[in-house]
């Protein structure tokens, strides 16, 4: 295939890891970045096997180790008593890497985003360009920034994120964004400031009526806990603008009175100050249009109940860039609707298994609850499909070729 220029929108966790691995495979890029600083917000991020085995094979599995904790045991209880209601052991034995052929881990977002900021090649990333419009012009577009920069490209990718602008481009302005009338607070906290919580170590979900609260643990040594105090409401969000809303120490503190003190104290130990919308994607007829892509959120932003938002960008940009670089079909266009073939259809599923989550983890006492612990109790047997996914395995192949074929 000729060498296309190819501008990546969005440096985040998506648009970083599909330029690491775009350049390992001799392809050129440049990735654009609103942002004057690359400082993810937010708080820790779970990387699963189906994302860790890809990052290991670009040469990240050091700085993972590094920077991340695994988690010693999954873990879910009544937030009320704590009483534990299924457990799964994660690294006795190394559990969970032989079960699903790499590890899993928890680790600061920001860190994640510097590792893969510093496997980038030098001058890859060009930040303070936020994206204003983009422009067709017969086979290329253009793109157009709000610091006045104009460039040319033969393939944009839309790795901006669940608000994506590219992909309001692409839909003709229609909005595929969902709020799920539930929302939550976020923090990190420094593991000693936990003396209250079985189980540090653990990655623990505590479950209620009409809330959930998850912490993991996350790098290095398992010094801090990153947590989500998920909460049902506000039905309506009330900021059109943004995800989030101010809010007090109180309000977080208020919204689990009751809870276990283990919960509380966690909660009480951070300065809480925004209270966030969890916003999922409603499915897209299509990811590309011409030559431009979508990946990440952008293309299936979802709720973050399985901890999948990061590892499906992860899968994305890997098999995008296999395509992009492999002996595939012909055209940029074949190559592309392979990419959508492969990518959809999971992708989707992972997120409509998000929202059930999010139902299961809210239900009140009642005749539910047997259900809710028997399909906790088959958890690994109900996402070993999510786990032991690799994105490069030979059935890919066998989706590539349903996709040229099909034609
Ligand atoms: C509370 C919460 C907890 C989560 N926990 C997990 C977890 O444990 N594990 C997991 O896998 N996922 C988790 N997720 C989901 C995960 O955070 C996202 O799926 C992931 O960050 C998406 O990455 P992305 O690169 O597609 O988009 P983003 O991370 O949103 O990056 C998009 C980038 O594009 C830039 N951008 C946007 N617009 C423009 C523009 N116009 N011009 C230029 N640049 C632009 C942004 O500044 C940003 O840097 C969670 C999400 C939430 C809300």
């Amino acid at each position: 295939m000729p060498e296309n220029r190819i501008a990546i929108v969005g440096g985040g966790i998506g648009g970083l890891t599909l330029a690491i691995a775009l350049q390992q495979r001799g392809i050129a890029v440049d990735v654009y970045e609103q942002a004057d600083i690359l400082d993810e917000v937010g708080a820790g991020v779970a990387l699963w096997s189906n994302a860790t085995r890809l990052l290991h094979r670009l040469g990240l599995a050091a700085q993972l180790a590094e920077y991340g904790s695994e988690p010693t045991e999954l873990i879910f209880r009544s937030g009320l008593s704590a009483d534990r209601i299924v457990s799964y052991p994660l690294t006795e034995g190394g559990w969970y890497r032989q079960q699903f052929g790499a590890p899993y881990y928890g680790i600061h977002r920001q860190a994640l985003q510097r590792i893969l900021a510093e496997a980038v090649q030098p001058g890859t990333i060009h930040l303070g360009h936020r994206l204003a419009r983009l422009e067709r012009t017969g086979p290329t577009t253009l793109l157009h920034f709000d610091n006045g920069a104009t460039v040319e490209a033969d393939l944009v990718v839309g790795a901006d994120g669940i608000w994506s602008k590219i992909r309001t481009w692409m839909t003709d302005g229609l909005d595929h964004t969902m709020y799920s009338r539930t929302s939550g607070f976020r923090g990190v906290v420094p593991i000693e400031s936990c003396s209250l919580l079985p189980d540090p170590t653990a990655t623990q979900f505590w479950l209620g009526a009409d809330k959930h609260f998850l912490h993991f643990p996350i790098g290095p040594d398992y010094r801090y806990a990153t947590f989500l105090a998920a909460v049902e409401g506000p039905t309506v969000w009330p900021n059109p603008r943004g995800v989030r809303i101010p809010c007090t120490t109180e309000d977080a503190v208020e919204a689990f009175r009751g809870w276990h003190p283990a919960v509380l104290q966690m909660i009480e130990a951070v300065d809480h100050t925004d209270r966030w919308a969890l916003f999922g994607l409603g499915p897209l007829p299509s990811w590309v249009r011409d030559n431009v892509v979508l990946l990440g959120d952008a293309a299936h932003g979802l709720v973050p109940h399985h901890g999948q938002g990061a590892n499906q960008c992860v899968e994305d940009a890997v098999v995008l860039a296999d395509l992009l670089a492999g002996d595939g079909p012909e055209t940029l266009a074949e190559r592309l609707e392979a990419y959508c073939r492969i990518r959809m259809d999971r992708a989707q599923r992972v997120q409509k298994i998000s929202w059930v989550s999010n139902r299961l983890f809210h239900l009140p006492d009642g005749p539910e609850i047997p259900l809710r612990d028997a399909t906790l109790g088959n958890l690994y047997q109900n996402v070993r499909w999510i786990h032991e996914y690799d994105a490069q395995a030979p059935h890919t192949e066998l989706e590539l070729a349903a996709s040229t074929s099909d034609r």
